[in-house]
């Protein structure tokens, strides 16, 4: 049984950290990515309440699949329902019945919990049968739980924050649009078993500033609920039942943290200037507009990337409105003061968000996402762009926001989307409705074949914006949420600084200006090469601010040159960090 391996006393996992701080608090099990079956620990005098609640559950069960069965039968003959018949016997099975009263009764758990606990621990020994028949009924068995677990949840979304109030929660995974809604004066961090560096998940951590750490293993299934634990978001360790002592020295860390965060604060007006004299422009990316508040704690020089499709995981019926979206860019705009704001169309689809009716696509990172699915849904696309078009409007006439596209792969694609955008400027026009003319459009080089043709996209945008981390996963072909292969997902390849240096040299060219948006921009090391390749106007999540600012003032533009011709020149990932490490050892960089 799971709940018989977790173990007492301390032990440590180790994980990717993907935001620092240090997190100590009770642990918090959410079993499902979108935190719907969470784990409860009841009070003894609840536990009968929770036990009759489970066999109503059953019974409701029953009669479903007795209806089913019926309905079938009817329909296509007797002997055509033995799937749900073998259902039924599954339902009547005193023995399962049995362990899921125990476990609730034993651990004080959740019917829900139970349920999928017992059940996960028969799937693991139908998974060890040889028999294929045998081995086939476990599917029996998972679709009788997760009906049992949607009727006791009902339309239930639990509050994770109401239910995690002062916890780390403890999940396999986490959507990103779970994460986005995590209250961080709430929730102390999480910690996941899935998950890299650059997933949605991960980055919607650094942008709430929450510490957490993600590909830590098989650790949902080794703790339980109301058990202390620790993270250490920079290193990625995870202890669980710390020891005294341990619980000491991270308490002091924490403080410490603190400390350099009061130390930042202050920091925040000094200007991003390097040794030699270059100003590098330090913006923010935000995902919800809550996050404007720490893009001002940090000074940065406005929003460099706007990723709206959040706005689409909060909507009342999936789609935000007009108006609700104008709302949203308006305030943008406003709060990010002359630099203004970029606002990159939704990119839903990938591992982000989904747009309701579309169905679950067998390789989403390569699907229908992104510009692809704004084309294919124009009306939505249009609505969207109005909205921005509005909110753009400045009184000192000039336009505050500029539109970004995002995982653009040909030039055709550019020109739709630019027509598009022309008519509902017209649109707008013929109407009367106030908006702004001449707002900047901009395209995203995140695609392999945006690199190459860099050239001519250029010629036809505005600007140009590096997203490192889907480039880094379509050129090393990694999937950059994918905990297996974490380790290969390395914006430090070769051929990715080639390709991102190919561009620097397009817009260098054409006078375009080029902004990088990928995470690399919030990681010092990485930093130091890209200012190297002349890259000078970097968006990352706010809470990297300060560090990279304090990179920028104690290093010379021209040493970066040298540092980044030497890394070009090199062929292995390993060289790169190799002499990465020797050179930048003892810089603090
Ligand atoms: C990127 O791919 O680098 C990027 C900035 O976009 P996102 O992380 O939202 O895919
Ligand atoms: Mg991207």
């Amino acid at each position: 049984m799971r709940n018989q391996r977790k173990k007492t006393g301390e032990s440590r996992f180790e994980g990717t950290g993907v935001c620092h701080g240090v997190a100590i608090g009770r642990a918090f099990l959410v079993d499902d990515p979108r935190g719907r079956i969470v784990r409860l620990f009841l009070p003894a005098e609840q536990l009968e309440a929770e036990i009759f609640r489970f066999r109503q559950a059953v019974l409701i069960a029953q009669q479903q699949v007795q209806g089913a069965i019926e309905r079938l039968q009817a329909a296509l003959g007797a002997d055509r329902a033995y799937i749900l018949e073998a259902h039924l016997l599954l339902l009547q099975d005193r023995d399962i019945g049995q362990q899921i009263e125990t476990f609730i009764r034993d651990n004080h758990a959740n019917a829900e919990w139970a349920v999928r606990d017992v059940t996960a621990t028969l799937l693991t020994l139908y998974a060890k049968i040889t028999d294929d028949y045998l081995r086939e009924r476990g599917s029996d068995i998972a679709d009788v739980s997760h009906r049992l677990i949607k009727i006791l949840s009902g339309s239930k979304i639990y509050d994770l924050n109401e239910m995690a109030s002062g916890s780390i929660i403890v999940a396999d995974d986490l959507l990103p649009s779970v994460t986005a809604d995590l209250d961080p004066q709430r929730v102390l961090g999480f910690v996941t078993n899935a998950g890299g560096w650059a997933s949605h998940t991960s980055i919607m951590a650094r942008s709430l500033n929450l510490p957490a750490v993600v590909g830590a293993g098989d650790i949902a299934s080794m703790v339980r609920s109301g058990e202390t634990m620790i993270i250490d978001g920079a290193t990625g360790t995870v202890i669980l039942r710390p020891s005294p002592e341990t619980l000491r020295f991270y308490t002091d860390q924490r403080e410490r943290l603190r400390q350099q965060q009061r130390f930042d604060i202050e920091e925040r007006e000094l200007p991003a200037v390097t040794r030699d004299g270059v100003e590098i422009r330090l913006r923010a990316n935000i995902e919800l507009i809550e996050e404007i508040d720490l893009f001002q704690r940090f000074n940065a020089a406005g929003v460099g990337l706007y990723r709206s499709e959040f706005l689409y995981s909060n909507a009342a019926n999936g789609l935000p409105t007009e108006e609700e979206q104008y709302e949203a860019y308006r305030f943008v705009a406003e709060m990010s003061g002359r630099e203004g704001a970029v606002v990159r169309t939704f990119d839903l689809g990938g591992d982000k968000l989904h747009l309701e009716g579309y169905q679950p696509e067998r390789n989403p990172a390569l699907g229908l996402r992104a510009i692809r699915l704004s084309l294919a849904a124009p009306s939505i696309f249009r609505t969207q762009i109005r909205a921005i078009l509005r909110a753009a409007l400045h009184p000192d006439g000039h336009a505050r926001l500029k539109i970004l596209l995002p995982f653009v792969s040909n030039l055709d694609e550019v020109r739709t989307a630019r027509a598009i955008i022309e008519d509902v400027a017209r649109e707008l026009r013929a109407e009367g409705t106030p908006h702004a003319s001449g707002v900047p459009v901009g395209i995203m080089i995140e695609v392999p074949a945006a690199v190459i043709l860099a050239e001519p996209l250029a010629r036809e945008s505005e600007f140009l914006s590096l997203g490192t981390n889907d480039l880094t996963q379509a050129m090393l072909a990694v999937d950059r949420g994918n905990q297996n292969v974490d380790q290969i997902f390395d914006p430090l390849h070769p051929a990715v600084l080639r390709a991102i240096n190919a561009v620097a040299e397009v817009a260098r060219h054409l006078g375009i200006p080029l902004n990088v948006c990928g995470e690399m921009a919030s990681n010092p090391a990485q930093v130091v090469l890209l200012l190297g390749m002349g890259l000078t106007d970097l968006s990352m999540t706010p809470s990297a601010i300060p560090a990279i600012r304090r990179l920028v003032r104690s290093l010379s533009l021209d040493e970066a040159r040298q540092l980044a011709s030497q890394v070009l020149s090199l062929t292995t990932p390993r060289e790169v960090h190799q002499y990465l490490a020797a050179r930048l050892a003892g810089t603090g960089r």
